[in-house]
Parts: structure tokens; sequence; C-alpha cells
């Protein structure tokens, strides 16, 4: 645990009390703040008050004793409206902070030149952090990673000279987070996303920028307009960025071209590594996420030995392209996370053909109409969930597919097509442009299930398509 020591002395409200805001109502009290806790549902106060966390009801406090109001990122600051606990504090003049603040202010105060690497980005946030952390272990130093990804940031050991904070920040995290001034600042891209949270695309973007604002370096991919005006500004204020594309050959900074990751400076290319053959970092997408982790550990000192090393060895994020198994020549791909046709849309990419595609769920606007360019790949879908109607009616006269109901015969039926199918390497991509919850709690427990299913076949491949354990 980090302890909080800035508010010693001082009453501290706080509101959400999901895991994060549990721990820092602890790192808090450690550090000798007196804690005012509170959450609209009463299992989370009673959860609270098992943990030691004193709960005071602020719909009736009395705001002007309190220093700081520390909110979840998952309550609103501004949009759509204000959170209640958001108006008393401004009424009474008190400051609305985060976990990724008191983190900020508590190295600026013990360890200031303790590493810290921010990442943040519309997209590939998880993987990006999980990649860097593995490189950062791989260089065998002290990695601490948590924020939106795994652990609340403050149950993370405090910042220390030799140890590597590895942080994921949401946007609603930079945005409770004004002191924000990591080592390294990471932002990968800019899509439209959490609209109804942020209100416009400045506003969404604007937030993110702060990450890299703040950096001493600032690692911004270059290939959506928003990162691009971004990356612009930083340079013009004379700030030490790196850029980073997979779109183009930047001049100055690291592109990928293909699967081969370069440098190019005073124009001189330098190769910086080579993502061929490295399952778990398949895919353009993955290119930028692994060109922001050799950028950022460079910055600061990892030898490109290591680096590159640590590459090949990244195991990848369970749910996120993640490979499964191989029977025969077919290989089994979980991509549960994609739950939306642009996430879909990265992992059809990342495959050149024979895609026994796995979709269907709870669809979002617009389904799998944008993804018919990449229709091409896929050898026949199979239809899960609510979606069925919707994707047949998209894929009719364009790609084969079957509507299989549910999970378990899914598996069976695209397994089974695999395996008869003459292709080198066909696959089965899990890969939903689909919310799970018509069928599942989450995306994870889907995930899950896939890989169950998968593990669950039999070793040499099968023809027979009823799902195992069913007649
Ligand atoms: P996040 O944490 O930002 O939600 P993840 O790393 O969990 O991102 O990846 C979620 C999904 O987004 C992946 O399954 C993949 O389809 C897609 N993705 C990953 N990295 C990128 C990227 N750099 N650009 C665009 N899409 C990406």
């Amino acid at each position: 645990m980090t302890p909080v020591a800035s508010f010693r002395g001082r009453s501290v409200a706080l509101f959400g009390l999901g895991g994060s805001g549990l721990a820092t109502a602890q790192a808090l009290a450690a550090g000798g703040a007196h804690v005012a806790a509170w959450d609209d549902k009463p299992t989370s106060r009673g959860k609270a008050l098992e943990a030691g966390v004193p709960v005071v009801d602020l719909t009736e406090a009395d705001w002007s004793g309190f220093s700081a109001l520390v909110l979840s990122p998952g309550v609103p600051l501004t949009h759509p409206v204000p959170h209640w606990t958001v108006e008393k504090a401004r009424a009474a003049g008190v400051e609305i902070i985060g976990d990724v603040e008191l983190f900020c202010r508590e190295r600026a105060a013990t360890a200031p030149d303790a590493p810290f690497i921010a990442i943040t980005g519309t997209n590939g946030k998880s993987t990006t952090t999980a990649l860097i952390s593995h490189l950062v272990r791989e260089a065998g130093l002290d990695c601490q990673m948590g924020g939106n990804i795994g652990t609340a940031v403050l149950s993370l050991a405090p910042p220390a000279a030799g140890r590597v904070h590895v942080v994921e920040c949401s946007s609603f995290q930079i945005d409770l987070a004004p002191s924000l001034a990591p080592t390294v600042g990471v932002l990968l891209n800019i899509t439209p996303d959490h609209l109804d949270r942020h209100g416009t695309m400045e506003n969404y973007a604007a937030i993110k920028e702060r990450l890299v604002a703040g950096a001493e370096v600032a690692v911004v991919g270059v290939d959506d307009d928003w990162c691009r005006a971004i990356e612009a500004r930083l340079r013009g204020a004379g700030r030490r960025v790196i850029p980073i594309s997979v779109e183009r050959v930047l001049e100055e900074g690291i592109s990928a071209e293909d699967h081969v990751i370069a440098r190019r400076l005073a124009g001189k290319r330098i190769v910086l590594a080579d993502l061929a053959g490295i399952g778990s970092l398949r895919g353009a997408h993955n290119a930028q996420n692994a060109a922001a982790a050799i950028a950022a550990l460079e910055t600061i000192g990892v030898d490109e030995k290591v680096i590159r090393k640590g590459l090949a060895s990244f195991p990848g994020l369970a749910h996120r392209m993640e490979q499964v198994r191989r029977i025969g020549r077919t290989l089994f791909v979980n991509d549960s996370k994609a739950t939306n046709a642009d996430a879909a849309e990265k992992a059809l990419a990342a495959f050149p053909s024979d895609i026994h595609w796995i979709i269907g769920g709870v669809p979002k606007e617009g389904g799998i109409a944008p993804l018919a360019p990449l229709f091409g790949r896929v050898a026949k879908a199979y239809l899960i969930g609510e979606a069925s109607d919707d994707f047949a009616a998209t894929l009719e006269g364009r790609t084969a597919f079957t509507r299989c109901g549910a999970l378990e015969a899914a598996v069976a039926a695209a397994a089974a097509d695999a395996a008869a199918s003459d292709a080198a390497e066909p696959v089965v991509l899990l890969s939903p442009a689909c919310a799970s919850y018509d069928q599942y709690p989450n995306f994870e427990v889907r995930g899950t299930h896939f890989r169950d299913l998968v593990l669950a076949l039999p070793d040499t491949p099968s023809t027979d398509a009823s799902p195992p354990g069913k007649a």
C-alpha cells in the first residue's frame, strides 16, 4: 500500500466504495487523514464498515470541514450531470480529486524521480500497460502495475528509486488528476468513446491530452487526427515527444513497417524489433502497442536487447487475441474483449483468410456492417445470442453463416468446419463485436467459457460438430 500523507490530520470526504474506493480510504487513513466515506449503495457501505473504513452520511455532512472530495472514477464529474457530491463539494469550495492524484502528490513529495509510466488511449491501454510491465520485469526491475488495470494504484508499493510504476489511466482518472506528471506518458489513440460522460470529442481529447502534456517524455500515436494535433502542440511547446505510427513511416520517430518496428532519426533507420511470429502481438493495433512500449522502455534506459527478448516472451492478456490452443492446423483465438465492431475489425485484420468467426451477443449500433470490407477473410460465421437476426441480414449473400444459438454449438461447429477445410492455418476466432450480457455476466466469463470449451476438445481434429458431452 502507498499511505497518503498529504492529508494528514485533515478531513477528507470519499465517495464510491468499490474496490479502488476502499483501497483509497485505507491509504488515506494509513497516512493520517480523517476519512468520511460514503456510497449510495448500502451493500458497498456494509463492505466498507467490515473493512474498518469509517462511513459517514455525506448527504447530511457539513462540507465546509472537508479538505477534499476523493471521487471514484466511475462517478460522473461533469456529464451527463455532476453527481450530487460534486455539487456539494463545489458549493463548499472543496477540491475534487481521484486516487491517481493522491498517488501523484505522494510521489512528488517522497520520490519525485521514481520512474512512473502512465498509459492512456481509447483502445489498447490494458495490452500496452501489461506489455510495458512485462518488459520492466524482464529487465529485472521492480514493477508495480495498476490503476485502471487490476490493482488500485494506492494498493501498490509506494514510489521509490529503482521501482517502476506502470499505471493505466482512464479518461475519468485523468480528469480527477490535475497534477499528473509521469516520467513517460503514453497516449495511444483517440476515437469516439464515453461521450455520454465527457460531452464532446473536444472535451474527451483535452482530458487525454493532459496525461502527455504533464509528462517529461510524451509517447504519442499519430495515426488519428486528435492525437496528431496533440503531438504537434507538444512539439510546438518544446516538449520531448516520441511520435509513433503504424500507418506511415515517420521521418523522426518510431514506425511499424508491417511487423518491423524501426526508428528514424536524422535520415537514419534503426530496426528496434521484429514482431513476426509473436502470436500475442499479432496485428497492426498490437504493433502500435509494441511501438509505444519500446519507446517507453528506451526512455527509462532499458537495453534494446532486453526489450527484444521481452517482446518475444509476452504472454498477452486474457480475452484479447489470446491464443488458446492449436489442434492440428487450427488455431483457436479468444478475443471476447471485442465488444464492438471496431475491436472485432482489428481481430479480422490480423488474419489474412480462413477465419471461422464466432460473433453475436447484444449488438452495438451499426452492428457489423462496417466490417464488410473484411468479410472476404471469413470462411464462415457462427452466430450466437440476440444479434443473430441482425448479423444474418448483414452477412446474407456475402459470407457463409450458420445460426448456433449458444457458444457450445458454435465452438463445435467452427472446430469441425476448420478441421475439414483444406486451409493451411484455419482460425477459430471468438471476436463477437457485441456485449455479452444476453448470455453472460461480462466478457471475461464469455471468454473463459470459450477457452474451457476449446480446451475440452479432443487433441486430434474432429469433423463431428456435436458439442462435447452432447449426443
Ligand atoms: P483497453 O484497455 O483500452 O480497453 P485492451 O488492451 O484491453 O484496450 O484491448 C481491447 C481491444 O481493443 C482488443 O481486443 C483489440 O481488439 C483492440 N485494441 C488493442 N490495442 C489497440 C490499439 N492500439 N488500437 C486499436 N485497437 C486496439
